[in-house]
């Protein structure tokens, strides 16, 4: 007979292996994903948060504890079925948001198949420069790119030495044209007015075999847009769209004209009396938007790491 420690210790072993024999058994019924699916690899504004030199107590809180920090705005768009993989926009976050693909989808014989650049502004191609010789010395990854996107690629240093090199290898896309990733993805680009200094801007939809998302980090103001913003919310199931500024009070000294976006309020009052309103998800939250650290009823805000299928 066991002694009674010996015992209590033989009950807790069979209650362990009980439900990790349960946790077995979920893994094997939850079939792998084989569709297309999107995954967010980070929802914060061009400079993430925190961003460089901010000292509010929150900002040290988040040097301190990684975990409140937030990624630059990123979307992975997987295929499984042929291990293909996407991402929109190359941010000063790629080495982790890199990191993060290869963990939730294996690469399959590229490092990736593409990346679609929005615009060149620096929390959308900067990651860029890790694909060159200092890094990664990758071999002709396709960059989709619009037409001024590409000549400032071809034509300003040290970019060009990607395009030299064939690092990177520029395939053209234009405003409003379909184009394909694979035989089961298709994505749109869509040009939005937005401060195009170096390229013009554009918002792309991704289309699968049974569903479509937008994805919309940067425009100026929805009302400067000659497309309204409900006819493309028709046109999808979920929608990822600028979030950047939650009001008007957040910036106290900064002239918002200079950055315009349109505010999170203005954009939940326009589509207040819309169902529209329940596909919209914000990103390209700015440090200043009190939504990266509190949550408020009515406005959902994505997640870094939320999958949609496609
Ligand atoms: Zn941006
Ligand atoms: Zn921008």
């Amino acid at each position: 007979m066991l002694s009674p420690t010996l015992h209590n210790l033989d009950n807790h072993l069979v209650r362990r292996l009980a439900s990790l024999f349960v946790i077995l058994a979920a893994c094997a019924s939850a079939p792998p994903p084989t569709s297309p699916y999107t995954l967010i690899l980070g929802i914060a504004q061009d400079g993430g948060y925190p961003q460089a030199g901010c000292n509010r107590p929150d900002c040290i809180a988040a040097w301190r504890n990684p975990k409140l920090r937030q990624r630059v705005a990123s979307l992975a768009i997987v295929d499984p079925q042929s291990a293909q993989r996407w991402v929109i926009d190359a941010t000063p976050d790629f080495p982790s948001q890199l990191a993060t693909l290869d963990d939730a989808a294996p690469r399959g014989t590229a490092l990736l198949d593409g990346i679609l650049l929005t615009h060149a502004h620096i929390g959308h191609y900067l990651g860029l420069a890790h694909l060159g010789r200092e890094v990664l010395g990758a071999h002709s990854i396709k960059v989709y790119a619009m037409p001024r996107m590409r000549e400032f690629l071809q034509h300003n240093g040290p970019w060009d030495q990607l395009v030299r090199l064939k690092n990177i290898e520029i395939v053209p896309i234009e405003d409003a044209v379909p184009f394909a990733l694979n035989e089961r993805i298709t994505v749109t680009p869509l040009r939005v007015p937005h401060r195009d200094e170096y390229s013009e801007t554009v918002g792309f939809i991704v289309r699968g075999p049974s569903r479509s998302i937008l994805w919309l980090p940067d425009i100026d103001k929805w009302e400067k847009w000659t497309t309204p913003l409900e006819s493309v919310l028709a046109q999808v199931d979920v929608a990822y769209i600028d979030g950047t500024f939650y009001d008007a009070t957040e910036l106290p000294g900064r002239d918002l004209s200079e950055i315009p976006h349109p505010l999170m309020t203005e954009t939940l009052t326009r589509l207040a009396n819309s169902p529209l309103l329940a596909k919209v998800r914000f990103i390209h939250l700015n440090q200043s938007n009190p939504l990266l650290r509190e949550r408020r009823a009515g406005v959902v805000i994505a997640k870094d790491g939320e999958r949609r299928g496609l």
